[in-house]
């Protein structure tokens, strides 16, 4: 375990988290128990007081959740992580962990929707508050800080416009007000981006997506840098409630192992598919951190290995191009989430944002033609065939 930090990330993925087990078992068993029995009263006793290391119940720590989450924490350079039930689950403990009432939040304008609906909802209820920004421009960002800023949230690339913030930056804008800089690097995974080591204090991820990679796992993390950070974490969770189970944890375990074999393939395929989608002539524009005209171009290829698998782009034609697109499609799969190894595509303006109304959708970034592909590692000759005999229906 201790050399691990030696290996290169394609052996990490493979090799972190594992340690020995019962019957030389080479992957972590699955520990499906709520419970643990104690020894006896002074063994129940010692471990509750700390004195001892071992497992009380499982939504205060579970041997798989543990394996599990080592590996994540080994992958983002971090100390240690806290699995959660969701990627939600995650973000939630992250803010009522760190944040008290009277905090102020600064958070990138393009971010998960139900990011922003829980400060704006949920977290407005206890008096934080939060201002939302384009924090590609470092200016607002600066703008953004006051003093009670506690904590500065950035989701890079962002949703849905894959707009993209230099870390480096704004860790530390974070840092010279005294404020935390926590980054949501879901669309990346850390083989392509590791926040950690671009001054980031706290990562999260929706392991729904890359991490576990396979679209049949709801689950979180989130990545602290120091013991101190830790404990005050795990506390708060145990008593938010919002833990990972033991399945699921393995299954994201499992995943984890082809993590970086697959962030290669979905960046080859993605890359292809974002010129060929450049080039025709019912597109638009393409939004894809790998190609020269993307607007944050230089800052995509200082903070990334590859560009990954997401792109974004706009038909000619609105939202009635994009209803044929969407269903003509056969190969990619009309769904929302993302990061499977299946191709994913989805049409804002007349599914996810259809009930918010024109206006409401523009002013959000979602423009009527929006479409956005979780590219898959299929051939990509049959995900641009696929493609293309949709386009050619509009
Ligand atoms: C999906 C997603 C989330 C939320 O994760 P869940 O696992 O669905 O709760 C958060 N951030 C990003 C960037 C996401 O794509």
């Amino acid at each position: 375990m201790s050399e691990i930090n030696n290996l290169k990330i394609e052996s990490k993925c493979v090799h972190a988290g594992i340690g020995e087990y019962e019957f030389g078992a080479v992957v972590p068993p699955i520990y499906q128990t709520s419970t643990f029995k104690f020894e006896s009263a002074e063994h129940g006793g010692a471990l509750f007081k700390g004195e001892e290391k071992g497992y009380i119940y499982t939504r205060m720590q579970n041997p798989t959740v543990e394996a599990m989450e080592n590996a994540v924490a080994e992958l983002e350079n971090g100390y240690k992580a806290l699995g959660c039930a969701s990627g939600m689950a995650a973000i939630h403990t992250v803010f009522a962990t760190l944040l008290n009432a009277g905090d102020h939040v600064v958070c990138s304008k393009s971010v998960y929707g139900p990011t922003a609906t829980l400060l704006s909802t949920v977290l407005s209820k206890f008096n934080i508050e939060t201002t939302f920004i384009n924090a590609s421009n470092l200016e607002n960002v600066k703008n953004a800080v006051k003093e009670n800023t506690k904590v500065i949230y950035i989701e890079t690339p962002g949703n849905p416009t894959l707009e993209t913030t230099d870390l480096k930056a704004v860790s530390e804008i974070a840092h010279n007000n005294g404020a935390l800089l926590v980054v949501d690097n879901t669309f990346m995974s850390p083989v392509l981006q590791q926040p950690l080591m671009l001054g980031a204090d706290i990562v999260v991820h929706s392991m729904t997506k890359f991490l576990n990679g396979h679209a049949d796992v709801v689950a979180g993390i989130v990545v602290v840098k120091d013991e101190e950070t830790y404990s005050i974490f795990r506390k708060t969770l145990n008593q938010l409630g919002g833990v990972i189970d033991p399945f699921n944890s393995f299954l994201v375990h499992r995943g984890l192992k082809t993590l970086a074999i697959r962030m290669e393939k979905h960046s080859k395929n993605a890359t292809k598919i974002a010129e060929y989608l450049e080039a025709h002539p019912k597109v638009d524009w393409v939004r894809y951190p790998g190609l020269k005209s993307f607007p944050q171009y230089e800052v995509a290829q200082k903070q990334h290995k590859a560009p990954g698998g997401m792109i974004s782009f706009e038909l000619k034609g609105g939202l009635e191009a994009g209803r044929i697109l969407m269903n003509s499609v056969k190969l990619s799969q009309l769904a929302v989430s993302l990061g499977g190894v299946e191709s994913l595509i989805q049409h804002p303006a007349s599914m996810t944002h259809l009930s918010m109304g024109k206006e409401a959708r523009e002013s959000a970034g979602i423009t009527d033609g929006l479409v956005r592909l979780s590219v898959g590692i299929e051939d990509v000759d049959d995900i641009i065939s696929d493609l293309e005999q949709a386009l050619n229906k509009i």
